[in-house]
């Protein structure tokens, strides 16, 4: 079984509200949601964070952010605007150890972030 919280939930492990999934990416609802809208999108490999990329991960990121957009849309917020948030490390406020995009939207969001 894999330690990690997200590759469980990729491998059904982990029960998690699926929006969105496919051959590659999978978008989830965040379980503390910090907005009305707040879906997680991530990679069904393990890559532990950005900075884990390689050149040869090129077309899985484009699949990536595509979808980023693809799951707003779908939410409505296409239309008020949202923020795609990708935390990475310590200081980056990286809570779990595999790569995800956050989508928050549904209320206006303040900059800087704390
Ligand atoms: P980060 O702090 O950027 O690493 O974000 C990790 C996110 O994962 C946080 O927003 C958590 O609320 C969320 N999270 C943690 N456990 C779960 C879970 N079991 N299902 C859905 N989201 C989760
Ligand atoms: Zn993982």
């Amino acid at each position: 079984m894999s330690a990690c919280l997200f590759c469980r939930i990729v491998a059904g492990e982990v029960p998690a509200q699926k929006v969105h999934e496919d051959d590659r990416v999978l978008a989830f609802r965040d379980i503390s949601p910090k907005a009305p809208t707040h879906v997680l999108v991530i990679p069904r490999r393990h890559v532990g964070s950005l900075d884990e990329l390689s050149a040869a991960d090129g077309d899985l990121v484009g699949h990536l952010f595509l979808t980023v957009a693809s799951v707003a849309r779908q939410a409505g917020l296409d239309a008020t605007g949202y923020r795609a948030v990708v935390n990475t490390g310590a200081d980056g406020g990286q809570t779990v150890h595999h790569l995800h995009v956050h989508i928050l939207g549904g209320r206006p969001l303040t900059w800087p972030p704390g």
